[in-house]
């Protein structure tokens, strides 16, 4: 038994502390000297703050070896709490509604596991305890910028879902989270009286044929098996009813997996963009910002991770996931590193939606992740039979 009574207990107690303390992106200043009392009193690990929110800690097994980073986001979000529990959000307008709460005490927990079997170990395991994943750039990129990554082999990280069961764990072979863009768009005619459209460029009735032929930059340029979502949700222009405006304003998000595809889209709009204002002698400006990569897991490291979840929880532990169209800025670290991030079910029945006001997670998921983080370690780094 990897995770006793008295560990899940005090992993319980971490997350509800934390729960009822949220705090923003970048701002994780209590959190982060909370978990760094942790760590402390745990004892046995090197302590660094490669930035000014958020936090590293080391633990050298008994000889050299691989490096394997675990890592936990730590920042809530701007949402105030309905769900009305015992332990709820004390800010209003701060609350973990994503389960990085959980996050946090499930590695904090493997950590104290760990600190206490590090003579089995080959190698150094390191605690990513990682700011900002909810606002892009997002923490992650700072981290690896920071050093973080520097060195490391292998890297796992997990998320609690409350759309998987509880008891059920899932680590898919390749995509699980989407690139996640954002764009801008301007169409530019020439305004003038609404009764004498000929004497300037109609800018909505342009941007309302680009709207249009954007949603055929999926259909007719994407290959039918792969994925891609192009949507318009902002179409801004005009102030009066016999006024043609000058612009058109829209706005969408991009979803992908894979960069070829990503590449295609963004080239097809920008060509759509542009053909249709010529055709109709408007102007356009197009600003396109690429957000967290997608999420893609190195099989042998998907193998490792489910391995250690059957021997750890059990044969029917397994779920199948499919990719989800939401982004994780976890494709940071696997942009330096093989690695896999694993879904732990923390749903019962009556779930709520991640991000929403009365999101809870069902709280018996903590020692599942716990007990597959460090199995996944052990079998990583251990140098037992
Ligand atoms: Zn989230
Ligand atoms: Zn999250």
């Amino acid at each position: 038994m990897l995770v006793s009574a008295e560990l899940e207990q005090q992993a319980i107690a971490w997350r509800r502390h934390l729960h009822a303390h949220p705090e923003l992106s970048f701002e994780e200043h209590e959190t982060t000297r909370y978990i760094e009392q942790a760590l402390a009193e745990i004892g046995g690990l090197e302590i660094q703050r490669p930035t000014e929110t958020g936090i590293v800690a080391r633990l050298h097994g008994g000889r050299p070896g691989k490096t394997l980073a675990l890592r936990a986001d730590i920042d809530a979000l701007p949402i105030t709490e309905e769900t009305g529990i015992e332990f709820a959000s004390t800010r209003p307008g701060a609350m973990h509604a994503c389960g990085h709460d959980g996050h946090t005490a499930m590695l904090l927990a493997a950590a104290k596991v760990l600190v206490g079997r590090r003579d089995e170990l080959a190698g150094e395991v390191r605690f990513l305890f990682q700011p900002a994943e909810e606002v892009p750039p997002g923490g992650a990129r700072v981290f690896v910028e920071a050093g973080v990554m520097d060195g490391v082999d292998l890297v796992v990280g997990a998320h609690l879902f409350s759309t998987v069961a509880v008891g059920k764990i899932a680590a898919p072979v390749g995509p699980l989270t989407a690139a996640a863009d954002i764009w801008d768009a301007e169409v530019q005619g020439k305004g003038g009286h609404a009764a004498m459209p000929h004497q300037g460029v109609d800018p909505i009735v342009v941007a309302s044929e680009v709207v249009l032929a954007f949603q055929q930059v999926v259909s007719r340029s994407v290959d039918p098996i792969k994925s891609a979502v192009v949507s318009v949700t902002r179409f801004e222009g005009g102030s009066a009813h016999n006024v043609i405006p000058e612009a058109v304003k829209l706005a969408g998000t991009v979803r992908t997996f894979d960069p070829e595809v990503r590449a295609t889209v963004r080239a097809g709009m920008e060509r759509v963009l542009r053909g249709v204002t010529e055709a109709h002698g408007a102007g356009y400006s197009f600003d396109y910002v690429e957000g967290y990569d997608p999420v893609i897991n190195d099989a042998w490291a998907a193998e490792l991770v489910r391995a250690a979840a059957v021997s750890e929880l059990g044969e029917d532990i397994l779920v199948e996931q499919p990719p989800i169209m939401g982004g994780e800025d976890f494709s940071a670290y696997l942009a330096r590193a093989p690695g896999v991030f694993f879904v732990v079910g923390a749903g019962d029945q009556g779930w709520t939606p991640h991000h929403h006001p009365r999101f809870t997670i069902d709280e018996n998921a903590l020692r599942n992740g716990i007990a597959v983080f460090v199995r996944t370690v052990l079998d990583y780094l251990g140098t037992g039979p």
